[in-house]
């Protein structure tokens, strides 16, 4: 297992910055996560703990004993910038080689993100960060945009965006890391059309209506998928309905869906919900 030790900023009685209505410490931690879950629902081989799960004040020393003490492989810290600007940059300690492990991972991460998150790269970087410096394995801090910049924030009370920091993130370790995908995101295989022309079974579609605010999704292979959902919700009433082609149904009234936000997901369409199968 690849051990990641992953760090929201700030928390609790520390706010971190703020700005245009936002404080860093709610946008770190839901970025982060986003990033814990992505890694356990989708990663066979990534073991994850994070340095607070709420609204907790947790001291950079607290932090760096956690993830020393439980031996992590990496360190990852999650900010947000202030101070007027734009962009994405993160940071690995000022003391480390470029020729280091930890500067390669940083490269990789800092590409992978910089693919999803829509922010204009201001660099790899490298300070004398309390996390970076004393934690014993290698460690990046990354800062995801200016809270204090309005087109920045706007991105971050946006949950796609937090989805597609978090995945870059993701796509960075995976990679970083050599991180397996799970059995669970790429589930037997969903009914060809070859199989259904040979069959002559029409495929199954759900219409997921737009007067409906939000359908709560779920990660594939939980029962009963009435607990267990995932952070994140489709909203239909964004894009005037939605349409899948049902892939499987584990349940009665539960469906799997190929969703591009969230990849493949459960989802609960009872007839009371008013989704409609065709
Ligand atoms: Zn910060």
């Amino acid at each position: 297992m690849v051990k990641i030790f992953i760090d929201p900023g700030h928390g609790g009685a520390d706010p971190g910055a703020g700005g245009n209505g936002l404080f860093e410490k709610n946008v770190t931690l839901s970025i982060a996560t986003r990033i814990r879950d992505i890694l356990q629902n989708e990663y066979q081989n990534a073991s994850v703990k994070m340095s607070r799960t709420g609204d907790q004040t947790v001291s950079l020393k607290e932090r760096t004993d956690m993830a020393n003490t439980w031996g992590a492989d990496f360190y990852l810290s999650v900010h947000i910038n202030s101070g007027g600007g734009t962009g994405y940059e993160d940071y690995i300690y000022i003391k480390i080689s470029d020729n280091s492990r930890t500067a390669e991972i940083q490269r990789i991460v800092h590409s992978e993100v910089l693919k999803l998150n829509g922010l204009s790269d201001r660099g790899i970087k490298k300070a004398d960060f309390h996390v970076v410096r004393e934690s014993s394995m290698p460690a990046m801090l990354s800062e995801n945009g200016f809270i204090d910049t309005a087109s920045d924030a706007a991105k971050m009370k946006d949950t796609n965006w937090i989805e597609n920091v978090a995945r870059g993130h993701v796509n960075g370790l995976a990679r970083a890391f050599s991180l397996q995908k799970s059995n669970n995101s790429t589930p037997a295989q969903a009914p060809s059309s070859t199989t259904a022309s040979t069959t002559g079974r029409q495929k199954r579609t759900l219409y997921l209506p737009a007067n409906a605010d939000t359908w709560r999704i779920y990660p594939l292979n939980v029962e009963p998928v009435k607990v267990n959902a995932l952070a994140d919700r489709l909203h239909p009433s964004k894009f005037g309905g939605l349409h899948y082609e049902i892939l499987g149904e584990p349940q009665p009234n539960v469906y799997i869906i190929q969703t591009d936000q969230f990849g493949k997901v459960q989802i609960y369409g009872g007839p009371e919900t008013g989704a409609v199968v065709k």
